[in-house]
């Protein structure tokens, strides 16, 4: 296998693209014919927005990197992974904006930063007792969940909340993570730590059912895949764990007024994806509630800065004649047969995402022309389909495309300021202090709502 970026230096990539090899490839690979489209994006006016929009923004968001570390064995690498989350105060973004130009200094004190690191075993780290560093990944996984503790007042663990979505898991067993100790065994995991039942009598982690220690090269090269599915799990777990916490505080009826943004789609990938039902289905559990004391749905939305669909939203709102589909103000909720066609190919009956995704994707284009690919999750049973394209399925879906009218920051045109900010936070190596319910408590104070 080349080098990354080895071809580069001896051949230019357009010559790759038009040699012999790659054109036969093409011609045998399949073409989307623009005489056969029939699922054509139709752009509409969304939903009139709830008379009072959430005037507070928590939002969510995560980063990983890998670094090479000196310890005696070479291309020995730690994962460096941090999520951090932002409380931003929407009333007085208002009042701010309201005196344009804005002070920087003034901006920041809308913002509430908090956020939590953590150093994970790469290629040829092995910690403790153990005898592989995939073993000491494993174990750092568990760690990981096990001491976040998200607020300094609240002492539930994120692993509490691991643990109360492990009770949705579908049971099944995995191939015990000690192959390379010569045991064959499938093993049960279980919520809390057990041990395989070979000889070696090692401990078997509630955190090894993610699998995502399957993804985890011990001897060679990056495992920035392992490390990304770990944030990606990380983000998603904290945003269940809050809404548990509103719920112990007794502040659901609260939730009118905050708004919930994540960064990247409202799925889990990979080996981890079995969390997806089960986080679709504690979300459901507490939306019950939440439109019990509110009368309405949970505020919760995930972003996408890149990928598949955000590259078709840009290539569809440009047309031949030089204009676009989409005016300002205007969405597209994409269904499943509209996705097989135009997105993703695929020929399968089984739904896009059937197994990885919570929420559904749309297109916006927000009131100052951003682009934005958003998802929003699916709250109630008649939610939870790409059937249709009905917006008032969604009774929050106005308040969420009013939001993005509001959030999308001049700064950087298609994201949002509080993902922007949070991952700002997010990429300093510097530990915040852990709490963010601290802060939402005081502003939900301040607020009075
Ligand atoms: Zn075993």
């Amino acid at each position: 296998m080349p080098y990354e970026g080895e071809y580069s230096h001896y051949q230019p990539l357009k010559r790759i693209v038009e040699s012999e090899r790659v054109q036969q490839l093409l011609r045998r690979s399949r073409v989307l014919d623009s005489s056969t489209i029939t699922q054509q994006a139709t752009p509409q006016t969304p939903p009139i927005a709830d008379s009072t929009l959430p005037s507070l923004v928590l939002a969510i968001d995560g980063s990983h990197a890998e670094v090479d570390v000196r310890n005696g064995y070479p291309g020995a690498k730690i994962g460096y992974c941090s999520v951090a989350s932002v409380v931003l105060n929407l009333t007085e973004v208002e009042r701010l904006d309201s005196k344009r130009p804005v002070n920087p200094i003034n901006f920041r004190q809308t913002e509430d930063p908090s956020s939590d690191a953590s150093a994970l075993p790469g290629c040829n780290v092995i910690t403790r007792d153990h005898l592989s560093a995939k073993d000491s990944f494993r174990e750092a996984v568990f760690e990981l969940f096990h001491d976040a503790i998200v607020d300094e007042e609240d002492n539930t663990r994120l692993l509490a909340t691991y643990q109360a979505l492990f009770a949705f898991k579908p049971a099944g067993t995995i191939s015990c993570p000690y192959a390379h100790l010569g045991c064959d065994r499938q093993v049960t995991i279980t919520a809390n730590l057990s041990t395989c039942s070979c000889e070696h009598r090692k401990p078997l982690f509630p955190t090894d059912a993610l699998r995502i220690h399957e993804r985890f090269n011990d001897d060679s090269g990056s495992n920035g895949e392992a490390f990304g599915y770990v944030m990606s799990v990380w983000e998603r777990l904290l945003l269940i764990h809050l809404l548990r916490c509103f719920e112990q505080r007794n502040w659901l009826d609260r939730l009118n007024n905050i708004a919930f943004f994540l960064d990247g789609p409202l799925a889990i990938f990979g080996p981890p994806a079995w969390l997806s039902a089960a986080i679709s289905r504690e979300l459901q559990r507490l939306n019950m509630v939440v439109r019990e004391k509110t009368g309405n749905d949970m505020t919760i939305v995930g972003i996408e800065k890149s990928g598949n669909f955000v590259a078709h939203f840009d290539e569809i709102d440009k047309l031949e004649d030089g204009g676009q589909l989409f005016q300002p103000r205007t969405y597209y909720m994409p269904t499943d047969s509209y996705i097989k066609q135009r997105v993703i190919f695929s020929d399968s009956i089984k739904r896009y995402g059937a197994d990885t995704y919570f929420g559904r994707k749309f297109f916006y284009k927000t009131k100052s022309g951003a682009h934005i690919v958003a998802s929003i999750p699916f709250l109630t049973p008649e939610q939870d389909s790409l059937l249709n394209d009905d917006p008032s399925l969604y009774p929050r879906f106005g308040t969420v495309c009013a939001l993005l009218d509001k959030l999308v920051t001049s700064r950087f045109p298609n994201a949002l300021s509080p993902i922007v900010s949070a991952h700002a936070h997010a990429s300093i190596p510097l530990h915040l202090g852990q709490k963010v319910l601290k802060q939402l408590a005081q502003a939900l104070m301040r607020e009075g709502g």
